[in-house]
């Protein structure tokens, strides 16, 4: 089933009866080539991208739930590719590039809108900071403008600029930054990837491995064994608790992330905003909903809802910035489990386990990752070697000391 302008018409004029279901429901086989653990985001692109770029069909995703059921339709949804490091740099510029295209690529729409997302800036060392950051980014051929704070008031005429503790002195602009629709990603990779031929597996926990002489040869599930030579887990926040299951201790810990969304309101913000001052960042969705967000619990948890006095520290960082929203009415919250790293950036790579891969350690910021993440995990699984934008997002770099600490916040997970 392709989806056009043409076929919308077609079906609205006959009573909608032609839509068929996004992907098939098979029955798990025996073996495939490989299998995918997690129907989040970034499993279902790298099965998309297995199938895709190289070729691959024998290959399952395992998921114990429902498709999009975690953390990719549970995020605040904003895409940006403005970080600083090298390593960091060129993967999340080439996730926006796939991100660009992902939508004609999938023939889905994802409401991917790029909106433009400005980072507020309330010090003259923040000023350098994100000035710095800024050439970094120009210099990586993604897009930055600095704005004085006249600048910023012409587009977010609505804040607080003359709060006597966090005075707005400018922002940086990063106009391809902006937001999508999270469980669309989701369904559009999903369908992407079932009509390659890739079965989805839903309601199918993986509870072990099986490994003999150093490798893997498949995984027990609450559906029965199934074998393969090639396994991938990508967990998100059950990272630590599934790699335990190869014997395995990863370099993660799991916390939750809270997102509110409000009533439906007439079009107030335009961009995405964060806060430079305090953890909060927020955009308005296409229903209308203002959806914001702030720091993780500072605590590990598996808990999938959070806690008042985090609500509460966003909500105090919200009307710092914006008074005006004090006026809306907060409709809905809910909580993801976040894969904390030390240095806050992500994991692509082999394990000691010949054969089972990791794609893990997103923190908060996976969500605009999932296209490149597949892309490099695929590429990975499929030549044996890491693509060259996730090179740096290695396993042993905690026990080697390379970090790719973006935030500098070293392994307090609370400060990133
Ligand atoms: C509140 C919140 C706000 C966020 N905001 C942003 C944002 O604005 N921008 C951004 O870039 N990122 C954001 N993120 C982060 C982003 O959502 C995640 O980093 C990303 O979605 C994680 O990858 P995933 O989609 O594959 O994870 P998930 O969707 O969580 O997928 C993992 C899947 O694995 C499954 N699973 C777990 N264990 C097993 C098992 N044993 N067997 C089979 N299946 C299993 C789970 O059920 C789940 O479906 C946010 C996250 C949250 C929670």
């Amino acid at each position: 089933m392709a989806f056009s302008g043409w076929r919308i018409l077609r079906e609205g004029l006959t009573g909608n009866k032609g839509w068929g279901p996004l992907w098939r429901t098979p029955e798990p086989r025996k073996a495939y080539d490989a299998l995918i653990i997690g129907g989040g985001g970034h499993g279902l692109s790298t099965a998309y991208y297995l199938a895709k770029n190289h070729g691959m069909t024998r290959i399952a995703v395992l998921e114990r739930g429902y498709l999009g059921g975690g953390n990719v339709g549970r995020n605040t949804t904003i895409v940006r590719a403005n970080y600083f490091l090298p390593g960091n740099q060129e993967f999340y510029s080439h996730s926006l590039k796939l991100w660009e295209g992902m939508e004609a690529d999938l023939n889905f729409n994802a409401m991917h809108s790029q909106r433009g997302l400005i980072n507020l800036f309330h010090s003259d060392g923040q000023r350098d900071a994100f000035a710095r950051r800024g050439n970094a980014m120009i210099n990586q051929g993604d897009d930055a403008i600095l704005l004085d704070r006249e600048g910023v008031r012409e587009l977010l005429p609505y804040l607080d600029f003359d709060n006597h503790r966090f005075p707005v002195y400018g922002g940086l602009l990063h106009p391809r930054g902006g937001t999508a629709r999270h469980d669309a990603v989701a369904w559009g990779y999903a369908r992407g990837a079932d009509r390659l031929g890739v079965d989805l597996i839903q309601n199918c926990e993986v509870t072990g491995f099986t490994i003999a002489g150093g490798k893997v040869t498949g995984v027990e599930t609450t559906r029965g064994p199934i074998a393969a030579p090639m396994v991938a887990m990508v967990v998100a926040g059950r990272s630590g608790q599934l790699a335990a299951k190869a014997g395995m201790r990863l370099p993660i810990e799991s916390h939750v992330l809270q997102a509110f969304v409000t009533e439906g309101l007439k079009p107030v913000i335009d961009h995405v905003v964060s806060f430079g001052m305090g953890h909060f960042y927020i955009s308005q969705s296409d229903k209308g909903g203002l959806v914001f967000g702030g720091d993780i619990d500072f605590y590990s948890s598996y808990a999938q809802r959070g806690n008042l006095p985090m609500m509460e520290h966003v909500m105090e960082a919200g009307m710092s910035l914006m008074p005006m929203i004090g006026k809306a009415k907060v409709l809905r919250s809910w909580g993801g489990i976040m894969d904390m790293t030390p240095d806050g950036s992500p994991i692509i790579d082999k394990t000691p386990v010949e054969g089972l891969f990791v794609d893990a350690g997103w923190n908060y910021g996976g969500f605009k990752a999932v296209p490149a993440s597949g892309w490099c995990l695929a590429h990975l699984m499929a030549t044996g070697d890491s693509h060259p934008v996730a090179a740096r997002f290695r396993l042993d770099r905690f026990r080697e000391g390379v970090l790719l600490d973006e935030e500098g916040t070293g392994a307090q997970h609370n400060l990133h």
